[in-house]
């Protein structure tokens, strides 16, 4: 008979050979703390180009809790974060980075609440950002704040992915067959009750962020696109205040020169409105692009990610 899985815990590991040691001895810390509990860990190795694969692959011949999937290539995080939920096999699913950013001092708190019933998911949020850069962060509480009021995902500002939650919340995860993921809206457009933990920035333990400012950038667009289609109005709103401000200019002309007689002029300024409106269409084509790529990437019906190997 296979042994029941307690807590399943899933980490994407992109290039974290330097991490990984230091995680996996936490993980056995938490293992000893946590007596009775049977754990799975699934490492996800997302086509890393350095031994992060080796490294997971003699853990897992040594310890019989580790397993790994590695992919072909690099999928992205979303791509290992569903890999990893839909080969977990626990009665609680949990994710945490590789890099020590999540303590997993926080698991035996997280595990206690679900136990205690009531809740479905316990993540966890930032309260500090301390060794971020500060343009960094005016950007990312500015796209909280946005998506929170665009789209019907509300996403909590400084909100994880390290999170623990139930079996039925992972399934509603994986029923969503979406290519484009976001992860962050995903777990909040689920639905499910919540209970938030705090906690400070901690620091990576070793090895670079994956992350530079402009793909964070279109990481965000990539939330925005794929959780709200509030964008897609703003032609419309934009086509109906300038016809407004059209009509009112033509009425001011005509009145101007039939009562005046003045003659109609103005090459910089016919040229400024053409230049305006001009941007104006570009920029909600563009963003009607953006809309139809998301859609023609969706209906190639790719999958997520390619698994190469795994233990
Ligand atoms: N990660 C991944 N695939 C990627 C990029 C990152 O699996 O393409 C993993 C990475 O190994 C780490 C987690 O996602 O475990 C978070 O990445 P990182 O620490 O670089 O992001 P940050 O904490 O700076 O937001
Ligand atoms: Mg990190």
């Amino acid at each position: 008979m296979i042994k029941k899985i307690d807590i399943s815990l899933i980490v994407p590991c992109y290039n974290e050979e330097d991490a990984i040691p230091y995680l996996y001895t936490e993980l056995v810390k938490l293992r000893t703390q946590m007596k009775g509990i049977a754990f799975e860990w699934i490492f996800v190795d997302d086509g890393s180009s350095d031994a992060t694969k080796e490294k997971l692959a003699s853990l897992s011949r040594t310890d019989k809790n580790v397993g790994y999937i590695s992919f072909s290539r690099n999928f992205g995080k979303e791509a290992a974060l569903l890999a990893g939920l839909e080969a977990a096999r626990g009665e609680y699913v949990g994710v945490i980075d590789a890099d020590l950013q999540d303590p997993p001092s926080l698991i035996p708190q997280m595990y206690e609440i679900l136990k205690s019933g009531g809740w479905d998911c316990v993540a966890t949020r930032r309260v500090s950002r301390k060794g971020e850069p500060p343009l960094r962060s005016l950007f990312a509480r500015l796209f909280y704040r946005l998506m929170s009021k665009i789209s019907d995902a509300h996403i909590m500002d400084g909100a994880r992915d390290f999170r623990l939650m139930t079996r039925q919340m992972r399934d509603a995860i994986c029923s969503m067959a979406e290519y484009n993921r976001f992860s962050k809206g995903i777990f909040s457009w689920v639905g499910f009750k919540t209970k938030w933990l705090e906690y400070e920035n901690v620091e990576r333990v070793a090895g670079k962020t994956k992350w530079s400012f402009w793909g964070l950038f279109l990481y965000s667009l990539e939330g925005i696109t794929a959780f709200s289609t509030v964008p897609l109005i703003l032609a419309s709103v934009f086509g109906f205040v300038f016809c407004f401000a059209s009509i009112i200019l033509t009425t001011v002309i005509i009145i101007k020169t039939l009562v005046w007689g003045d003659p109609v002029a103005g090459y910089p300024s016919l040229m400024s409105v053409v230049l305006f409106i001009g941007g104006i269409q570009l920029f909600t084509i563009g963003i009607l692009g953006q809309y139809l790529a998301k859609t023609y990437l969706e209906t190639k019906k790719r999958p997520v990610y390619i698994i190469k190997e795994r233990s």
